[in-house]
């Protein structure tokens, strides 16, 4: 695909390319020089450029997988336990969650995620397992795992969302025992793919809820909801700036990576490991700024 070659040459000309998350020690010594974008079709045909088949850690674009499994098993209730407005405050904000007597704005955000997380586990049994195979045959990627020094190092630093899932199980809005959850959510966060994987993977969003192998995930319905909620809440409290210089539903993690839905047609994943301020990439949001421009593919 020549547009992702020339997106490659202006990413690697661009000056900037942010800092890589510090406050999870094990993603701290990323090379922020990499930079991989993968375009996956409907049919799960892929391209990609630079480092795009390279593993990197999901962290909080696996929260769109997790949310998508359970609103698919537990429909319409789930939003009694989480709500689906911007948040305006950084992903592991705190502030909001008392006056709004633990109930979190968002499922895309820390707090939100725990609770997506600690139903699917009272669900499954099993939520970062559930989250695995799903990604494993969504992806095509058998190989698909959680990077265990990831794993490791967010559990040995892991005192805000401890602090966020004890604050919530005191409104009642956590099931599971917290030790529990948070060793589910930190394996969730630990999920290593690459774009390719995570491009294929999205695909979903892209079919109005059809699976990989031809099976209905998602109503229609859903899909649009989980498209319109990426779009709203994918980036935190950067989401308005993402809207307007991409114009398409995508979701964010401090791993780096981005991935984006262009429904009815693709799917893509962005990687570069240095972040904003805000803890989106920022060679990731360039290159999805430049390819919605050069193709014209938005929602918009
Ligand atoms: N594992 C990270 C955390 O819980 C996920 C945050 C993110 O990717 N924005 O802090």
């Amino acid at each position: 695909m020549p547009v992702l070659e020339q997106i490659a040459v202006e990413i690697a000309a661009a000056p900037g390319r942010g800092t890589p998350a510090d406050y999870i020690p094990a993603l701290a010594t990323t090379d922020p020089r990499q930079f991989g974008m993968a375009v996956a079709e409907l049919d799960g045909t892929v391209y990609g450029v630079g480092d795009w088949e390279t593993p990197f850690s999901a962290q909080s674009i696996t929260k769109v997988f997790t949310l998508a499994l359970c609103l698919s098993m537990e429909g319409e209730g789930l939003w009694e336990h989480v709500g689906r407005e911007p948040s305006g405050n950084p992903f592991n904000s705190l502030v909001q969650l008392e006056y709004e007597n633990g109930i979190p704005r968002n499922p895309f955000i820390n707090a939100g995620a725990l609770v997506v997380t600690d139903r699917l586990h009272s669900l499954t049994g099993d939520a970062s397992g559930t989250l695995r195979d799903f990604l494993r045959v969504e992806s095509g990627n058998p190989d698909l795992d959680f990077d265990e020094q990831v794993w490791a190092s967010e559990t040995a630093n892991g005192d805000r969302n401890a602090a966020l899932a004890h604050f919530m199980a005191s409104y009642h809005n956590i099931a599971n025992p917290v030790p529990v959850l948070l060793d589910e959510y930190f394996h969730q966060c630990a999920i290593e793919a690459s774009c390719a994987d995570l491009a294929r993977a999205a695909g979903f969003l892209a079919r109005h809820g059809i699976g990989a192998e031809g099976d209905i995930l998602l109503t229609r319905s859903q899909a649009k909801q989980i498209n319109a909620v990426m779009l709203t809440c994918g980036t935190y409290d950067a989401a308005g700036d993402f809207a307007y210089r991409v114009g398409l539903p995508g979701k964010s993690g401090v791993g780096g990576g981005i991935i984006a839905v262009v429904p009815g047609h693709c799917t893509l994943c962005v990687w570069g490991p240095g972040l904003d301020e805000r803890g989106n990439s920022v060679s990731g949001v360039a290159a999805l700024d430049r390819f919605t421009t050069l193709t014209g593919l938005s929602v918009f």
